[in-house]
């Protein structure tokens, strides 16, 4: 079994729902008492997050990437960012280390491919919707990407920083969601992509018009399976 190195804390909520996907595919196709091989690396968001709103991505990329190379020298096969955000520093992440980044588009381009959608709506954090590398990678692979217009942007965003990452689940949070997600419907698309590790704590399937692809699910799946590949 190979061991996964997991950069986690952004934020500590999502990454609990990381490890327990893992174990869980784990021991769904090993059985037993098998679990996952895990090394965790998890920071501390609020500088993560400093970095983000000061637009110091760099300083980010060196906190991330030194993490990266602890979890390589601790025995790490290959590398899990728990965060769809922070992939924005992927190429300088990957400088750092020898092992692969097992990238959450590309893991999850391929479910939606698998799944037949061409046409797809994104809800993330206001980097991740607005800015080009995490949608780029996916039209790079044929899939339109459709995010919320206007105000919409502001609350997907504030919904995620000021309650999700803080463990707060709110009711009203998860029906303005829901009336944002059938907007995209309206407008076309064919299924939601949660781009942002904490909102699957807040809308499942059944809050959701469209179909939804958690990429907290499927990217701890996927990593799951690389690791007893
Ligand atoms: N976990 C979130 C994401 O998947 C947001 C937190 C962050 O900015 O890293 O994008």
């Amino acid at each position: 079994m190979k061991t996964i190195g997991l950069i986690g804390g952004m934020s500590w909520e999502s990454t609990i729902t990381y490890y327990q996907i893992i174990n869980e595919y784990v021991k769904n196709k090993l059985g037993g008492l098998h679990s996952a091989k895990i090394l965790l690396y998890s920071v501390d968001f609020a500088e993560i997050e400093e970095c983000q709103s000061s637009g110091n991505w760099d300083k980010s990329a060196q906190i991330l990437g030194e993490a990266a190379r602890s979890l390589e020298k601790g025995g790490a096969d290959f590398i899990v960012i728990c965060t769809n955000t922070m992939h924005k520093v992927v190429p300088q992440i990957s400088t750092y280390v020898n092992i692969p980044i097992l990238h959450i588009a590309d893991a999850t381009a391929d479910e939606l491919e698998k799944n037949g959608i061409d046409n797809v709506a994104l809800l993330g954090t206001k980097y991740t919707m607005t800015q080009d590398f995490y949608k780029e990678r996916l039209t790079a692979r044929g899939i339109n990407v459709m995010v919320p217009e206007g105000n919409d942007i502001e609350t997907v965003n504030d919904v995620i920083y000021k309650e999700l990452c803080l463990g707060i689940i709110n009711d009203e949070s998860r029906e303005k969601y829901r009336k944002i997600i059938q907007k995209m419907k309206d407008k076309g698309a064919k299924g939601v992509i949660l781009g942002c590790t904490e909102i699957g704590l807040l809308i499942k399937q059944r809050d959701s018009v469209l179909p939804v692809f958690d990429t907290t699910i499927i990217h701890g799946q996927t990593a799951a399976k690389k690791s007893i590949e």
